[in-house]
């Protein structure tokens, strides 16, 4: 009979067991096990009942008879794996290092048991006689947003808390005071696990642009292939991207074949879901990291059994069981957060591309401002290419100033606002319109630059900020260059050679005491701790409660606000001291996006970059709004030091409670993987890491730089085997391809 034996990946993660192992199959299971199943087995000596999932069904005895224990039964209720993901996390395995397990665990999903969920709705509690008054009273006294959401619950019985926080832009907060007041009710029902309950809307289909239906026709005949390409659009904010998305996912839909929509979770707004369900209505489900374990497991049993057809979340999205994946689409496909933080650390654009060549799909890319990575990939020829240059709803790009902040210290300005900045700003309080302070704040990890001339203290064998410790001295955290610091600037001469330490909070008050009158709304990690944090600062400024939002990068994305005028970008070049080789990158996309965000109604905007490297190419070229020419410049950069794409790294991380143990570790596995590799592999460091300790636990870095990324691949392997050998080994080892932050 067929299939004695099954070889099972039992579920511990830990590299000692990450190896399937032979169990025997009991008479009442036989011809019941399937590659995938999970199922229930004795393991280790104490027969400690764990769970395991079948890789292999055999009739082969790799172990004498009577030497295998048996499975003792299949879980019931784990969804099955299907051999597809087996071999993804196989292919995870190796590409991104982890364990088996810890592979197989990111591409399934976790069956638990099932928690009823809440639905809110609010009611009108007033009579409608009364409401009425009562809504003429709000619009007397100019309160919009209560009076916008009484007007909206005189005209309709019941409306969802989404569509009151979302389309109407309606707080929180002022649901709760009209509740409070008595005019209307919230309440609270269970409905099953369906995150989509939106309204269809009438909309009126567009009809495409001449480039818009060129783009579709290309990529649509490319699904057609037997094995479909990776097309990359390259469209600036507005241009028509979503629209040729939509019109995608229709053909691939009418070949009887499904999509996934990757899109960062911060993008995943009320605005850009509706044209989804609106177009596919009932056939659209949404993945976020607000649902529990249990209702994504309901979206991925909805999508298997063929309920829907298009899923749209962020990263975890990808890992969708549809029967016949049709198309992968990846919006702001430059987005960090595509990249998981934990092991296995892989990149959602190669999963996907992975996941896409498994099934004959195909993918398709969009961006303002597309990753070095892809963009490098289309010119080579590895992706297909489209532009998309010109917004479709009308608007001119936004007039850019850029200030030299070192002139403004000259001539005696010592605010943190330039006098253009002020200018403008003091004109649109005048004028009742709105303005935004972007403060680039991902550079606060203690960069030293020059006040007077702009220069940075840089490390000589890398090309990266040096970032300044505790202890007074600067330490590059590719290679472990360190050196004193330093009281004048190497290059003029000045005194004013030091870290720059300005925060929201500071802003904030600066604006409060130039502008005593202004309304000020500030966003940044601390006051988008709550859970509605981030909508509730973000409808209030929609609805015009404030005058001036003052915020961190988080502004800059997934919203848009037709009355903002003026852009602020307070310290452009903060970004491009982060001691990353992606700095320049990310300051580009960071300014591109910022200065996008004034004049998108139809009032024309003015963008105001504060900088103290002006002549700096991310700066400049930001301020011109030219992807091109930026890509240019510093594809050269990245071939001149090696850096992704130009080449691939691997970042092997050492976490340890006992610092000599960490750095002595790190030492021992840098000084093998040279002794082991020839001169074309170039190993850098070992170097703490810039954040050296965090809970009490080091941290220590090795970067491997090479052009082929299987052989980083099989140096990780490498690694993995002497890690193997060390006995009681305390450390933890963590790996990291192409990382996107420097650690
Ligand atoms: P992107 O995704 O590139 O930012 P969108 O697809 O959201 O661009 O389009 C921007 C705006 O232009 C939206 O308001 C959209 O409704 C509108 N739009 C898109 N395509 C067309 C079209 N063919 N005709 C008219 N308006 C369009
Ligand atoms: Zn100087
Ligand atoms: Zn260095």
């Amino acid at each position: 009979m067929r299939g004695k034996y099954a070889n099972i990946i039992v579920d511990i993660s830990h590299e000692k067991v990450d190896r399937p192992f032979q169990y025997r199959i009991p008479p009442h299971l036989q011809g019941k096990l399937e590659e995938g199943m999970a199922v229930t087995i004795p393991f280790g000596k104490g027969n400690k009942e764990l769970a395991g999932y079948v890789m292999e069904v055999t009739d082969q005895a790799e172990y004498a008879e009577d030497k295998l224990k048996d499975i003792l039964d299949i879980r019931v209720g784990d969804m099955p794996v299907e051999a597809d993901f087996i071999r993804l996390a196989a292919w995870m395995k190796r590409n991104y290092g982890s364990t088996m397990i810890t592979a197989l665990k990111t591409v399934l999903p976790v069956r638990q048991k099932k928690k009823t969920q809440e639905k809110r709705t609010v009611t009108l509690k007033l009579p409608v006689e009364e409401a009425k008054e009562q809504l003429a009273f709000y619009e007397k006294k100019h309160q919009t947003a209560r009076a916008r959401l009484l007007k909206e619950l005189i005209g309709q019985q019941e409306l969802s808390y989404e569509l009151i926080t979302g389309k109407l832009h309606v707080t929180t907060k002022t649901i709760q005071a009209l509740a409070e007041a008595g005019i209307c009710q919230i309440r609270t029902e269970s409905f099953y696990r369906d995150p989509v309950r939106l309204e269809k809307q009438e909309t009126l289909r567009k009809r495409l642009s001449a480039v818009q239906q060129d783009i579709v026709e290309k990529i649509s005949a490319d699904l057609q292939a037997k094995k479909p390409g990776v097309h990359l659009i390259h469209g600036i904010t507005g241009s028509g991207k979503t629209e040729v998305y939509l019109a995608l996912i229709e053909r691939v839909l009418k070949n009887g074949k499904q999509a996934i929509v990757l899109i960062p979770e911060i993008a995943l707004t009320y605005q850009t879901l509706i044209r989804f369900f609106n177009r596919f209505p009932g056939r659209v489900s949404v993945m976020n990291s607000r649902l529990s374990a249990g209702e994504k497991y309901d979206q991925f049993e909805r999508a298997k059994s063929g309920e829907i057809d298009v899923m749209i979340g962020p990263r975890s999205a990808l890992f969708t069981p549809f029967p016949k994946l049709g198309l992968i689409i990846i919006d702001e496909e430059h987005e960090n957060s595509y990249k998981s933080e934990s092991m296995p650390k892989y990149h959602a654009r190669e999963t996907a591309v992975q996941i896409a060549s498994c099934h004959a799909a195909g993918v398709v890319l969009g961006s303002a401002t597309p990753s070095l990575e892809s963009y490098y990939r289309a010119k080579n020829g590895e992706y297909f290419l489209y532009e998309m240059k010109e917004r479709l709803t009308g608007g001119c790009l936004p007039t850019v100033y850029t200030v030299d902040l070192r002139q403004e210290l000259k001539e005696g300005n010592r605010s943190i606002f330039s006098r253009k900045l002020q200018e403008l700003l003091t004109e649109r309080l005048n004028r009742g319109e709105q303005s935004i302070l972007f403060l680039n704040r991902r550079g606060y990890a203690g960069f030293i630059s020059c006040r007077s001339c702009g220069y940075v203290m840089k490390c000589p064998h890398c090309d990266v900020s040096l970032s300044e410790h505790r202890n007074g001295t600067l330490v590059c955290h590719y290679c472990g260059y360190e050196q004193p610091k330093v009281s004048v600037c190497p290059q003029c001469g000045s005194k004013y050679i030091l870290g720059f330490r300005a925060g929201t909070e500071q802003i904030e008050e600066q604006v409060k005491k130039m502008y005593p009158k202004a309304r000020v709304l500030r966003m940044d990690a601390d006051t988008t701790r709550s859970k509605d944090g981030y909508e509730q600062i973000l409808s209030a400024f929609a609805n015009r409660e404030a005058d001036v939002l003052i915020g961190t990068q988080m502004i800059v994305k997934g919203h848009d606000f037709p009355d903002v005028t003026l852009v602020g970008i307070l310290a452009a070049d903060l970004s491009l001291s982060v001691g990353d080789y992606r700095a320049s990158e990310r300051t580009f996309e960071l300014l591109t996006q910022a200065a996008g965000r004034a004049g998108r109604g139809n009032k024309p905007g003015e963008v105001v970059i504060q900088t103290y490297q002006p002549e700096h190419y991310s700066v400049q070229y930001a301020a011109k709004q030219d992807y091109e020419g930026f890509y240019e410049e510093e594809i050269l950069y990245r071939e001149m030091m090696q850096y992704p794409p130009a080449a691939h790294m691997l970042a092997i991380q050492i976490a340890a409670l006992a610092e000599e143990g960490g750095r002595g570790l790190a030492e021992r596995l840098a000084e093998a993987i040279r002794k082991s590799q020839d001169g074309s592999v170039r190993v850098i460091g070992p170097a703490p890491a810039a954040i050296g300790k965090i809970n009490d636990i080091y941290r220590f870095v090795i970067y491997i730089k090479h052009r082929e990324y299987d052989r980083l691949v099989e140096i990780k392997d490498f690694t993995e085997e002497l890690l193997n050998g060390i006995e009681n080994r305390k450390e933890t080892v963590y790996f990291d391809f192409d990382p996107v932050n420097a650690y």
